[in-house]
């Protein structure tokens, strides 16, 4: 940190340094374009001034500014925990299972992960690699299975989320602490279920209308960065179903999902739905075939599978890979169930986990800051002279990977891209 201050103190004094002498040149210029006009001043007739008077004091040149642009730094590779919630009750009554969590100890594990230094990201920027958290704090993950709940998240009558509901909490919670940020998402089986859109007392229960309530809770949360995902349409044990079921299975949960948008007259967030599934029970197909159907699943939009989630790694915790990774796999992306286990342990390793850091690239004044070149070049002067280090540079939804001086612009590797399993 020591080290990283005085970097900044230098570089801050060699600009200091460059504005200063890069301005010496024009203020000399400047006295003695200016010279004669004291003279005339002081002693001139008015048919001196008269004569002197061509030569009007120059406008004095304005230094170009350089253009500074900031950079998010993963100094080492980011490590992210991801994790996937189920369902949530204030009612003090119930009992806590393996799929359902008091309300106010999911606030207190959100507390202790924000206090730990965490942030939310979204699945969509983790899954292309732009990890951008605010700087000095760490990213997590948070997904929700077996949605849509209205214990996870339901509207009120004024159509704001419920602070009874998991998720609808989180929103405010997100609005007092901004720097955490509000990202879910929602691997959702849409044909298990039916959404209690009447509130009484402590619940939700099954009223008329639910369909279209329901509709309106998904829009709300699209709008809001709670994007919905697969986990299949009646959350089957793929080990057991036969092959034949499991791309309905998927497709059905699609299709569904896109009755819904249109029951809201939302038919415009379709283009923006993602495709990617968590595994029910993080369980595959046991045939190589059966999985060749899941990992070749192309949605209705002509998207094809972009990741598969799994679960049940709370017996190994781990922190999982980004895409900027070379080990990263989209198709076997470990989650875990937040048991006390594992929240003790992303608490506990976050002094250990990388931090975001930044870098101020300087820009000729007359730039363009989103040329690609540009960016890169920036950033190779950075490194080169000590400026920042080596690292992934995330500006807007540009990546470059700096490695050994050597700055490059950073994309998805193929393999990446197309499931091979
Ligand atoms: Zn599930």
């Amino acid at each position: 940190m020591k080290t990283m201050n005085k970097t900044r103190l230098l570089v801050l004094l060699s600009i200091i340094f460059l504005v200063l002498s890069a301005c010496r040149p024009d203020i000399a210029v400047q006295n003695e374009a200016t010279q004669p006009t004291p003279v005339v001043r002081e002693g001139g007739s008015t048919h001196q001034k008269a004569a002197m008077q061509p030569s009007p004091e120059p406008e004095p040149t304005p230094t170009p500014e350089p253009i500074k642009v900031r950079a998010l730094l993963w100094e080492e590779n980011p490590q992210i925990p991801i994790i996937n919630f189920h369902g949530f009750t204030p009612r003090r009554y119930d009992e806590e299972t393996g799929t359902v969590m008091y309300l106010w100890n999911f606030q207190s594990i959100i507390k202790r992960l924000y206090d730990a230094g965490y942030s939310l990201i979204s699945i969509r920027d983790y899954l292309d690699g732009r990890i951008v958290v605010p700087e000095g704090r760490k990213p997590l993950v948070l997904s929700v299975d077996d949605a849509y709940f209205a214990n996870q998240l339901a509207l009120n009558e004024e159509g704001m989320p419920s602070k009874l509901s998991g998720i609808g909490w989180l929103y405010y919670f997100a609005q007092e602490n901004p720097d955490f940020g509000y990202e879910v998402a929602m691997f959702a089986n849409f044909g298990d279920k039916l959404y209690g859109n009447m509130f009484l007392y402590d619940w939700w229960y099954l009223g008329d209308n639910w369909e279209i309530d329901f509709a309106k809770t998904i829009v709300w949360g699209m709008e809001h960065n709670v994007v919905p995902y697969n986990h299949l349409y009646q959350h089957p044990d793929l080990e057991k179903i036969s092959e034949l079921e499991i791309h309905p299975q998927i497709e059905k949960n699609d299709s569904t999902l896109r009755y819904f948008l249109k029951l809201a007259d939302r038919e415009d967030l379709i283009e923006h739905l993602p495709n990617a599934i968590a595994l029910p029970y993080g369980k595959w197909p046991k045939q190589q075939s059966g999985k060749d159907i899941l990992l070749s699943y192309v949605n209705q939009e002509g998207k094809a599978l972009e990741a598969v989630f799994e679960a049940g790694y709370e017996y190994e915790p781990g922190m999982s890979l980004s895409p900027l990774d070379e080990d990263f796999d989209p198709f076997h992306i470990p989650r875990m169930a937040p048991i006390n286990k594992i929240v003790r342990f992303i608490v506990d390793s976050a002094p250990k986990v990388p931090s975001a850091k930044s870098c101020e690239l300087t820009l000729p004044h007359d730039a363009d800051q989103n040329d690609l070149n540009t960016l890169q070049t920036a950033i190779q002067e950075a490194v080169q002279n000590q400026v920042c280090s080596n690292g992934f540079y995330i500006i807007e939804k540009h990546i470059f990977k700096a490695h050994d001086g050597v700055v490059q612009l950073w994309q998805k590797p193929l393999n990446q891209t197309k499931a091979e399993n």
